[in-house]
């Protein structure tokens, strides 16, 4: 395995709450690696999802990674997608309500409600400019990456203080 060389900032760190800034395009070779190390990072982190300021970095990249887990065996399969200056055009369809995670915020899960799709427009690695639609779990990690760029954190969303438990009391939800 390759040497971990980013750290995941932590609920509290301040980093987590600023707002990203925009990238130029295209992204220099400095941008290009930066983005293989989030990707890196995420999977050594079984993540399905990474914000650039989870390491401390305040640029507007995301990478989105779904993949089969225990809570979604339907989950699509994908190769990562790193999104770079996202912007959420639309947001629709129900309104749901699931258990979210988070890297930055270990050991717990939250119920948050989320919008089954979102349209989103963002540049490649290539600077082409992509708009495109997705739905259900995808939605839910773009919505979830999308708020670390405004400093926000999933634990935000919860509705509700008795929302938020531990990992190993959602384990148990799992398997009741
Ligand atoms: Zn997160």
């Amino acid at each position: 395995m390759k040497p971990l060389c980013l750290d995941i900032l932590k609920l509290g760190n301040p980093r987590l709450r600023s707002q990203a800034l925009p990238l130029d395009m295209p992204l220099n070779q400095a941008q290009h690696r930066l983005i293989e190390q989030l990707i890196d990072r995420m999977q050594a982190s079984n993540g399905v999802g990474i914000a650039a300021p989870q390491v401390g970095i305040p640029w507007q990249i995301i990478i989105v990674a779904s993949r089969p887990t225990l809570r979604y065996p339907q989950a699509p399969r994908m190769e990562p997608i790193a999104m770079i200056n996202p912007q959420i055009l639309e947001d629709g369809g129900e309104q749901i309500q699931d258990w979210e995670g988070c890297l930055s915020v270990p050991n717990m899960r939250g119920l948050v409600t989320r919008a089954q799709h979102v349209t989103v427009r963002y540049h490649d690695l290539a600077a082409g400019c992509q708009c495109e639609r997705f739905s259900g779990f995808i939605a839910r990690i773009i919505q979830h990456e999308y708020d670390h760029l405004q400093g926000r954190l999933f634990v935000d969303r919860v509705k509700q203080s008795a929302d938020l438990i531990t990992e190993d009391e959602y384990q148990k939800l799992l398997i009741s």
